[in-house]
C-alpha cells in the first residue's frame, strides 16, 4: 500500500471520530434545554395545585368579612328592636335578622365547602412535591453527566486533533486539500475500499485497468464514479 494512503486511512479514522464527537457536542445544548424544560414543567404542575390553596385563602377571607358585616347588622336590628314602640317597625326588623342569620348559614356553607376542597388538595399537593423533587435530582444527575460528557468529548477531540496532525506530515497540500473535500462531501469517507473491482464507497465496478492501477500502488486512484481514493484493503 502506498505510503500516502496509509496515511489519509489514519487521518480518515482520526475525523471519522472527530466527526462523531463534534455531532455529539452540537446536541448536547438541545439535550441541556430539553432537560431544563422537564424541570420547569413539572415545577409549573406543582405551582398550578399551590396556586388553587392560595386562591381559596382569598375567597375564605372574603367570606370571614362578609359573614362578619352580616352579624353585625343582625346585631344591629337587634338593639333598634328593643328600642322601638311600632309593631311594624319591630317586623320588619325581624325579617332583616331572619334574612341576614339565613345569608350567614350559606356563608358559612360555603366556607365548609372551601376548607373541604383544600383537604382534598392537600395530599395532592403533597404528592406533586415529592414527584417534583424525584423528577428534580434525576433530571439535575442527568444534567451533570451531560456536563461530564462534554468535559471528556471536548478532552478527547484535543487529544484527536493533535494525534491527527501526524499523519498529515510529508503529504502534498493538493493530495489533503482533496482529501478534506471529499470527506465533507462524501459523509466523511474519502477513502474507498476496491473490492473484486467495485468501489466500495459507490457500489460502481470499475475497469480492469483502473483495478490495475490500484493493485500496482504507484499512484493516488480515484474512483471514476464517486472521485473517492481507492486502496485495496489489507
Ligand atoms: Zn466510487
Amino acid at each position: 500500500m502506498l505510503d500516502v494512503i496509509e496515511k489519509l486511512l489514519a487521518l480518515q479514522d482520526r475525523d471519522q471520530r472527530l466527526r462523531a464527537f463534534q455531532s455529539e457536542l452540537a446536541h448536547l445544548p438541545d439535550e441541556r434545554k430539553a432537560r431544563e424544560k422537564q424541570i420547569a414543567n413539572s415545577a409549573a404542575r406543582l405551582e398550578q395545585a399551590k396556586t388553587r390553596v392560595k386562591e381559596i385563602e382569598v375567597e375564605k377571607k372574603t367570606l370571614e368579612l362578609e359573614a362578619q358585616s352580616k352579624r353585625d347588622a343582625v346585631g344591629r336590628y337587634k338593639t333598634q328592636q328593643l328600642q322601638t314602640r311600632k309593631n311594624e317597625e319591630y317586623t320588619a326588623l325581624a325579617h332583616e335578622v331572619e334574612a341576614a342569620e339565613k345569608a350567614i348559614r350559606a356563608i358559612e356553607d360555603k366556607e365548609l365547602d372551601l376548607m373541604e376542597e383544600v383537604e382534598q388538595l392537600k395530599p395532592q399537593i403533597s404528592a406533586a412535591e415529592k414527584i417534583h423533587a424525584g423528577e428534580k435530582a434525576k433530571i439535575e444527575q442527568v444534567l451533570a453527566g451531560l456536563d461530564a460528557r462534554k468535559t471528556n468529548l471536548d478532552a478527547r477531540t484535543a487529544e484527536l486533533k493533535a494525534d491527527r496532525a501526524r499523519f498529515t506530515e510529508g503529504v502534498d497540500e493538493d493530495v489533503l486539500e482533496r482529501y478534506e473535500r471529499l470527506f465533507q462531501t462524501k459523509n466523511g469517507t474519502a477513502l474507498s475500499p476496491l473490492e473484486h473491482e467495485v468501489c466500495m464507497g459507490c457500489h460502481m465496478k470499475v475497469t480492469t485497468q483502473t483495478g490495475v492501477q490500484v493493485k500496482s500502488a504507484k499512484d493516488i486512484v480515484h474512483c471514476p464514479q464517486c472521485g473517492r481514493v481507492l486502496y485495496l484493503p489489507a
